[in-house]
């Protein structure tokens, strides 16, 4: 059976990556997506495993080679999602997590439409996010501002979401999208109808 997509966007600093993280480590038959981007390697962070760090020169290179499923420019960076390790995740009926901006879900939403489920997180507020990102301290002021920018664009496309999630207590966000995972297996959209009718009768 086809795998599914489950979408995860909100400004960067509102916790996605923590969430990502502990589902990856709980979770069965789970893919994450790792994109390519053109962005500076962050302290903590390691090559193959957050993100592959290409140059700019190589990033359109594959965008030429029409290599990418999705890119867009985020923060001045580039970000994209390799097309290839995303049909395999599929074929072989993973669960694949993406972590990407709204430009990105826009752009794949519609293609995936059956097997897709999307989450919005963000901080309680703008403060909040900001005091993560300063405190997290991987970030010039001039980024930080820019980020927090973005993150009210970012807001504005909270309804094109299925839900929509404030991180204001790790354990009780985590409890949510771990439901959220699981509730995946269970959605109707991708159901061959007749199929289940045959073997109900039988
Ligand atoms: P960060 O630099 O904080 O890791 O990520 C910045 C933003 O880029 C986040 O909102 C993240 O979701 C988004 N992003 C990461 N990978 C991709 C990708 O492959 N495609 C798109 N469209 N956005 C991405």
């Amino acid at each position: 059976m086809l795998g599914k997509i489950l979408v995860i966007s909100g400004p960067s600093g509102s916790g996605k990556t923590t969430l990502i993280s502990r589902l990856l480590e709980e979770e069965k038959n789970i893919f994450f997506s790792i994109s390519s981007t053109t962005r500076e390697l962050r302290y903590g962070e390691k090559n193959g495993v957050n993100y592959y760090y290409i140059s700019e020169e190589e990033f359109k290179k594959s965008i030429e080679n029409n290599e990418f499923l999705e890119w867009a420019i985020v923060h001045k960076n580039y970000y994209g999602t390799l097309l290839k390790p995303i049909n395999e995740a599929l074929e072989s009926g993973k669960i694949v997590i993406f972590d990407i901006d709204v430009q990105g879900f826009n752009l794949i939403k519609d293609k995936f439409k059956d097997i897709i489920t999307s989450v919005f997180i963000t901080t309680p507020n703008q403060n909040e996010l900001k005091k993560r990102l300063i405190k997290r301290g991987l970030d010039e002021a001039q980024i930080i501002k820019r980020r927090l920018m973005n993150a009210i664009t970012e807001m504005s496309h909270i309804k094109e979401y299925d839900y929509f999630l404030i991180n204001d207590d790790f354990k009780k966000t985590y409890k949510a999208l771990k439901a959220i995972f699981r509730s995946i297996n269970y959605k109707t959209s991708d159901l061959d109808l007749r199929k289940i009718i045959d073997n109900w009768i039988d």
